[in-house]
């Protein structure tokens, strides 16, 4: 047997030379860990609609959304035993109440951390307008006019957290080594011109895309992902099919899976159930259960654990909770979306 030596030595070295290197520590972790939605299986965490993720890779821990209710995300977070003074930033997806009202929670922990959030015109996280944009007339006299006549340079509007720590993010933007945030705008009825940003983070397994309601369409999102790195590793979050028809939504899992190729799929918060249940017959044990309270890890060995056994499925009150929400709410403009079609296609 001792011909067989030299041939493990080379495989020995072989493998250490195309082994992935890592740029994080060996003991940072590299995990997804879902801290707010309306289904999970966690009893020391309470269920409701909305979203919030902590990201953990690369040595970075971001925080992403911070959903519904400051009250039931703090809950949440002392549950996971999440440390929220050490994050290195927090993502705010869009302006839905959904997924920003944990902020309160967030800045009286730790007020100065770095918030990225979309750039809207007199958004809530606040703008500014060189004053140019007004027109003027030079006729009036000063107390008609803006600023008596002599208006600031820059006008700038106030945010509703004032003492936040924001950077307006306006277009697709790096925000550090291989982690980029992709902003896109949305074009549906009930939710146009609303700005969102979705979280691309560059392994070397692949791309991870976390999305928060996918108000711009996910396809759309996927489509700029790609073009970052088309192999994409993983996507979790909301993809905000839950009253999209049957056609819509397999058309949206046919360009996930046939398109681009998406590896695995961990979808979440408005994703709806009739997509849950397509997705998981398209992707079998490439679809990672992500409800409340799941930790996925990310890497080489994304979703194993999932995979060696089945994933667990919805429970019965987690299908109530949903049913209960989707009949008291409209969290995103969905139903009012509706009926503009409906009196669309009334015309
Ligand atoms: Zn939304
Ligand atoms: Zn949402």
């Amino acid at each position: 047997m001792t011909f067989l030596a030299p041939l493990l030595f080379v495989a020995t070295i072989l493998i250490a030379i195309v082994a992935p290197v890592k740029a994080a520590a060996p003991d940072s972790k590299s995990q997804i860990t879902i801290l707010y939605d309306a289904f999970g299986t966690d009893p020391s965490m309470t269920k409701d609609w909305g979203f919030s993720a902590l990201v953990e890779v690369a040595g970075k821990r971001i925080l992403f959304d911070t959903g519904n209710d400051a009250d039931i995300f703090a809950a949440n977070v002392k549950a996971k035993g999440v440390d929220l003074k050490t994050l290195d930033s927090v993502v705010l997806s869009h302006r839905h109440s959904d997924h920003m009202s944990g902020l309160n929670y967030v800045l009286s922990v730790n007020p100065t951390v770095k918030i990225y959030a979309p750039k809207e015109g007199f958004g809530i996280y606040g703008s500014s307008l060189p004053s140019s944009f007004y027109r003027k007339d030079e006729t009036l006299p000063p107390e008609m006019r803006y600023y008596g006549g002599a208006p600031p340079q820059i006008m700038k509007f106030g945010a509703a957290w004032g003492a936040a720590n924001f950077e307006l993010i306006d277009k697709t933007t790096e925000i550090a080594p291989g982690m980029t945030l992709i902003a896109l705008v949305s074009d549906s009825p009930g939710t146009k011109e609303l700005k969102e940003l979705s979280l691309a983070v560059d392994t070397s397994e692949g791309l991870v895309l976390l999305v928060g309601c996918s108000h711009p369409g996910i396809e759309k999102i996927v489509e700029a992902a790609a073009a970052i790195n088309p192999k994409i590793q993983l996507i979790a979050g909301g993809f905000h099919l839950v009253v999209a028809a049957d056609d819509v939504i397999a058309k949206a899992v046919a360009t996930l899976k046939e398109t681009y190729k998406v590896e695995s799929i961990a979808p979440g918060h408005c994703t709806g159930e009739p997509t849950f249940a397509a997705l998981k017959r398209a992707f079998g044990d490439r679809y990672l259960y992500a409800g409340l309270g799941t930790t996925l890890s990310l890497g080489p060995n994304t979703g194993r654990e999932m995979r060696r056994g089945e994933a667990p499925t919805l429970q019965q009150d987690d299908l109530t909770t949903y049913r209960r929400l989707a009949r008291r709410e409209d969290p995103f403009g969905v139903l009012q979306a509706r009926s503009l079609r409906a009196k669309g296609s009334q015309l």
